[in-house]
């Protein structure tokens, strides 16, 4: 295992950020690759300690010689965002110099060619960290991204081209559910990866054997031992289910029996009103068409202080917020409908 240390300039003089990349050299040429990064929303840490799990596991399969693929392994993929608080409160999510969300503005790429990459040397810091993390990420066949969403089950975002071929992928890391989406329009890791597949031939993108995903390892908070733990064999599986790592002891995941839906049946919910949530249901429930979802309480001890939210249809509790406290129109949760949102907002992955 080699680590190096990648340096991205500051947008000002005297400021540069660096993190760390450690590469397995694979002893098969025509074995699928991997590149594993966490935290590129800074704050989102199940990822980061997941990877942290995963390393000796990795490194006892290089020292018995059973890596076959070039592993890439980013631990913590943003120390812009890293760095950023704003009054004692860590902001990870958007760039403060240019308001931008870390995992939204990546390149998308007519081929998987990093010629293409647009030249960011006068660019904002952040646009030449994405540059560069999709640079190191390009070229392998295998791509993921840990995030984590506010509270919520472990979910994947995936591309309808790569479904059902990543049912196996889905089963080896054990998550709850898989979200398909089709069109990005908006600049994701996930969708930077992807993208550049869909404009090449087939016998080139490789859809059989091609990965690419955004992993939400559950809520923010789920930072956990023992979570960590099972996401890194989750991970570890997944490797070895796809040959990047030799693993004969390591039996076979099964098939995949969880909720698999498209973007467009989730219900985002927004709250009529600002105030206080008290939420009925929580990450996992089943609710059925018109069941309590949410209580506002707008105008604590007033008549008509409370407003209920209910399921515009039945479905699964994917997530909810971390905070109890709400602004009108921010969204309350994400329903996995049965069927299609009324209010389906296209493409975007939210997380
Ligand atoms: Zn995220």
């Amino acid at each position: 295992m080699q680590k190096s240390i990648e340096r991205i300039a500051g947008d000002s003089e005297g400021v540069s950020y660096e993190f760390p990349v450690f590469r397995f050299g694979g002893t098969d040429k025509a074995a699928s690759s991997a590149y594993l990064q966490a935290a590129l929303h800074a704050g989102e840490l199940p990822g980061v300690v997941s990877i942290d799990a995963l390393m000796p596991m990795l490194e006892k399969a290089e020292a018995e010689g059973r890596i076959k693929g070039n592993i890439t392994i980013v631990p913590q993929a943003n120390p812009i965002g890293r760095a950023q608080y704003h009054f004692g409160e860590h902001q990870g999510r958007f760039h403060l110099g240019t308001r931008t969300n870390f995992n939204r503005g990546f390149p998308l790429l007519a081929a998987p060619d990093v010629e293409l990459l647009p030249d960011t040397t006068l660019g904002t810091a952040d646009q030449r960290l994405k540059s560069r993390l999709l640079q190191l990420s390009i070229g392998h066949d295998i791509v993921l991204d840990l995030h984590c969403d506010d509270e919520g089950l472990a979910y994947l975002y995936v591309h309808t081209s790569l479904w059902p071929a990543m049912a196996d992928c889905a089963a080896a890391m054990g998550v709850d559910a898989v979200v398909l989406w089709d069109e990005d329009t908006d600049g994701t890791f996930e969708g930077a990866s992807i993208t550049p597949y869909l404009k090449v031939p087939a016998e080139v993108a490789r859809f059989d054997r091609r990965v690419a995903t955004t992993v939400e390892y559950r809520g923010i908070l789920d930072v956990d031992g023992a979570l960590a733990g099972a996401d890194a064999e989750g991970l570890y599986r997944l490797l070895v289910a796809r040959g990047v790592v030799l693993d004969q002891a390591l039996s076979t995941s099964g098939s995949f029996a969880g909720l698999v839906a498209p973007l467009e049946n989730i219900d985002m919910m927004p709250a009529p009103r600002a105030g206080a949530v008290l939420y009925k249901v929580k990450p996992g429930d089943r609710v059925a068409k018109g069941a309590l979802l949410a209580t506002i309480v707008h105008a604590p001890g007033e008549a008509g202080g409370r407003t209920q939210v209910f399921a515009p249809q039945a479905g699964i509790i994917l997530t909810r917020r971390s905070r109890r406290i709400i602004r009108a129109g921010e969204d309350l949760l994400k329903l996995v409908g049965d069927s299609k949102s009324a209010d389906a907002r296209s493409g975007t992955l939210e997380d």
